[in-house]
């Protein structure tokens, strides 16, 4: 971690711990005071690699690889344009090529990649896709309000309920105290017998007691999802994908050797006894002997004659 050193003037973190390294565009270090005095005016060429740079570009280094940083800011970028979602797509195998394809533009401008064609594909993208970049860069901003307000609702009413639990406990608090008082007043005054008035003051006290137990709480009516509690969700099926799923088809292995014994025969036929017998974590991994001895034997019989037909 230590060896981070500036570039240009050779200042290490070791030597100076409040060292701050900062990454631009092109992906390439400095540090905060070679930056001040390389771009008095504001702009100038990254020392490393010549590309134009402008002084309010740089951004300290996050990460212990000046690539990565890089990389973040142009995904950010990247990402502003190319913003459609899965539902912009008919199919899931078109939206994954579309995710491909990012990834593909992400990388070539990072590591420098084709760079010009590159550019030029995103600016034939946005032409291209103006109203859909557009329409979801709206939706995009729509959606985080409506999450904020949400959430700011959430806060509020648990404010309320906060008060409403403080005010319960104070007025209970305030009734037990009357309560006690009224004992005693009444030890006083009255000319009933103690033990009854302190069995009426008992009455009270559980009374008092029960109703704390369950105060009148306003139940919150909204998850900070948006979603209303109680809510009854579609338990229709999600819609199918009409693709071709994956099938699998055995491996054929032409081998022009004798045939192979089947792989569940090879323990009857004395195979197993000349492998080393799988131990519980081989089996756990789904590992058996047999395997491993089956192609053994493919290998071995494969080469044992040719046949020419
Ligand atoms: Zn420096
Ligand atoms: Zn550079």
């Amino acid at each position: 971690m230590d060896d981070q050193s500036c570039p240009r003037c050779k200042t290490t973190k070791y030597r100076n711990p409040s060292l701050k390294l900062m990454v631009n565009v092109c992906g390439h270090t400095l540090c905060e005071n070679c930056v001040d005095l390389l771009f008095v005016r504001g702009s100038g060429n990254c020392p490393d690699c010549n590309t134009p740079l402008r002084k309010n570009n740089f951004r300290v280094q996050l990460f212990e690889d000046p690539t990565v940083d890089k990389e973040v800011e142009i995904r950010k970028k990247v990402l502003k344009m190319y913003n459609k979602r899965e539902e912009d797509f008919t199919s899931l195998v078109e939206y994954n090529d579309y995710l491909e394809e990012v990834e593909e533009i992400v990388y070539n401008l990072t590591y420098n990649v084709d760079l010009e064609s590159t550019k030029r594909k995103m600016e034939q993208y946005q032409k291209d896709n103006k109203d859909v970049i557009q329409k979801n860069k709206v939706k995009l901003t729509r959606e985080q309000a409506d999450l904020e307000e949400a959430l700011e609702e959430e806060r509020l009413e648990n404010e309320q309920r906060r008060l409403l639990i403080l005010r319960e406990e104070k007025m209970h608090q305030l009734a037990k105290k009357r309560n006690k008082q009224a004992l005693l007043d009444d030890l006083e005054t009255s000319h009933q017998p103690a033990y009854q008035l302190l069995a009426l003051h008992k009455d009270r006290a559980v009374q008092l007691e029960t109703k704390l137990e369950m105060p009148k709480l306003i139940k919150p009516s909204t998850f900070s999802t948006g979603i209303k509690m109680g809510q009854q969700i579609s338990l229709q099926p999600a819609a199918k994908i009409e693709e071709a799923l994956y099938d699998y088809c055995p491996l054929q292995i032409n081998i022009y050797g004798p045939p192979v014994p089947a792989i569940r025969t090879l323990g009857r036929l004395g195979y197993l006894n000349h492998v080393r017998a799988a131990s519980p974590q081989d089996l756990a991994g789904g590992y058996t002997s047999s395997l491993a001895c089956h192609r053994a034997l493919q290998d071995a019989f494969s080469g044992l004659f040719w046949k020419t037909s």
